[in-house]
């Protein structure tokens, strides 16, 4: 008989003063992490099985172990054997130094462990959540009376943007009859050269196809160019295939370029073409008054997406999808069968966070971005943002006046840049193999090397390096002696090819 179901002592379950101990323990070590980040290796460059080995290639534990032990063991496995990417001289792909409040966050929203896709289920979460949305919106100018949710990040908001655009647009019943009527097979999505691969995922998946997108080069600034949209668009509609979205960039993945909102919102407009924004890298730096020109026409967009987790600097995961019209949101994402009918509460409507998008269970992720942003202000992130952005410039300038390097291009917080020996400068175009593999093969030693990192970038067909600053941590100091750790690195594997 279950006599222990009486008075139940669940393995799972900590006293709690275990849990005290094992908490202020890691605290302590992250608190010490956090100190450190400066003098620690940045990786320790480990290959896939030597991992395996530490780990242990064991079966699943027949036998529980002592908790204050695991949290021990486990915190020296990941302190010793991780990629910080809060390290001041993280500056690859665009993965942020994480905010020192948003650990703590997450820690709070999983002990409260509110399921944020019914109200009733998660009053205060539902009400931060929509808070932070609309905060969120209101920080880089769009529409105060949006629609909006937060998901794990610029894919998935990217998806929840392009469904309510597919929905409103394809003239279909896409809810009832799918994708299955004849029609759908002419609807174009126009997107640039330069757009981030979500948009392949979101046409395979969603049902139209990546023969749906129509890609549109871009012209010498890398922004889509806008007179060949319009050329394709008559194009197609002179072929009777039917025109339903066009994708615009605000911070291409890249290069960080921009491409220019105002005209395609007003072409969208004017051709009734559903206007998206990617804005998961850039768009909270329109935030800043300097760059209110180049973000100007992202408040007409349709749907923007953005990313909590690259320049607001919360810890992954959290994306923001916004749709300017609320009830568009709703009328894609919202389904009420009898178990999912919510009551008021006292008499007032409420609003469940399921009906926004995908999810069904959904977590407490806006605690960590709701945190941050009371914490520093739109001020304290104004001048963050602002400061990454002005060290790009700087890195950019150290290396435009570095004989060994070629400075490629700098926008919001990226510059590209490759080693560039001097006395190659004068012949590099007949040198591109030999360019291509030397910034190769540097680039892998950097990034193995643990002091720190960068990632690349492909322009015109050469290879590049590209630093991406969304970490609050790095200084000007950083940024010279990433220079430096880069020749050094540079004029030894010079040698070597
Ligand atoms: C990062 C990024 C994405 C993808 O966002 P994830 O958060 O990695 O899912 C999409 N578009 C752009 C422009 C990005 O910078």
């Amino acid at each position: 008989m279950s006599d222990h179901l009486e008075k139940r002592q669940a393995p799972i379950n900590i006293d709690p003063e275990k849990f005290k101990q094992a908490g202020h323990y890691l605290v302590d070590k992250i608190a010490e992490l956090l100190e450190s980040l400066p003098d620690r290796s940045l990786t320790q460059g480990e290959s896939p099985s030597e991992i395996k080995r530490i780990l242990g290639q064991g079966l699943v534990p027949q036998q529980g172990e002592d908790v204050n032990k695991l949290i021990e063991t486990t915190t020296e496995l990941l302190l010793n054997h991780s990629l910080f990417n809060g390290h001041p001289k993280f500056l690859g792909y665009i993965t942020s130094s994480p905010a020192p409040i948003g650990m703590l966050a997450e820690l709070l929203a999983s002990a409260v462990n509110p399921n944020v896709g019914a109200w009733l289920l998660s009053p205060v979460a539902t009400e931060i959540e929509l808070q932070t949305v609309g905060w969120i919106s209101e920080m880089i100018g769009y529409n105060s009376n949006c629609g909006g949710v937060l998901v794990s990040g610029g894919n998935m908001a990217n998806f929840v943007g392009f469904l309510t655009g597919l929905h409103e647009k394809a003239g279909l019943l896409i809810r009832e009859e799918g994708m299955q009527p004849a029609p759908q097979r002419g609807l174009c999505i126009y997107a640039s050269a330069e757009t981030h691969t979500w948009i392949q995922k979101a046409a395979a998946f969603f049902g139209i196809g990546t023969n749906s997108i129509c890609w549109i080069p871009t012209d010498d600034n890398m922004q889509m160019d806008i007179s060949l949209l319009r050329q394709q668009i008559e194009k197609d509609k002179a072929e009777n295939l039917k025109p339903i979205m066009v994708i615009g960039t605000a911070g291409s993945v890249s290069t960080g370029v921009v491409d220019r909102l105002d005209t395609l919102a007003n072409f969208c407009q004017e051709n009734s073409l559903w206007f998206h924004v990617d804005g998961a890298y850039g768009a909270f730096a329109a935030m800043l008054d300097e760059q209110k020109e180049v973000f100007k026409g992202m408040s007409n967009a349709d749907s923007i997406a953005l990313d909590p987790h690259k320049w607001l600097y919360a810890p992954l995961e959290a994306g923001c999808a916004l749709v300017r019209d609320r009830k568009k949101l709703a009328k894609t994402f919202s389904f009420h069968p009898e178990y999912y009918k919510f009551a008021e509460v006292k008499g007032e409507p409420t609003i469940s966070m399921v009906d926004f998008g995908l999810q069904n269970s959904r977590g407490f992720r806006a605690l960590k971005v709701w945190l941050a942003i009371k914490q520093v202000g739109l001020n304290g992130y104004k001048k963050m943002i602002a400061g990454d952005i002005e060290l790009a410039k700087y890195m950019f300038d150290l290396i435009d006046n570095h004989e060994d390097f070629e400075a490629k291009n700098q926008n919001l917080s990226i510059t590209t840049f490759r080693y560039l020996p001097s006395n190659l400068k004068s012949d590099a175009d007949k040198k591109t193999d030999l360019l291509n593999s030397l910034n190769r093969e540097l680039l892998t030693t950097l990034q193995e090397g643990g002091e720190a990192f960068v990632s690349n970038a492909v322009i015109d067909g050469n290879y590049y390096l590209r630093a991406c600053i969304v970490n609050f941590r790095t200084t000007k100091k950083d940024i010279r002696e990433l220079v430096r750790i880069i020749e050094d690195i540079g004029s030894f594997t010079r040698q070597k090819i």
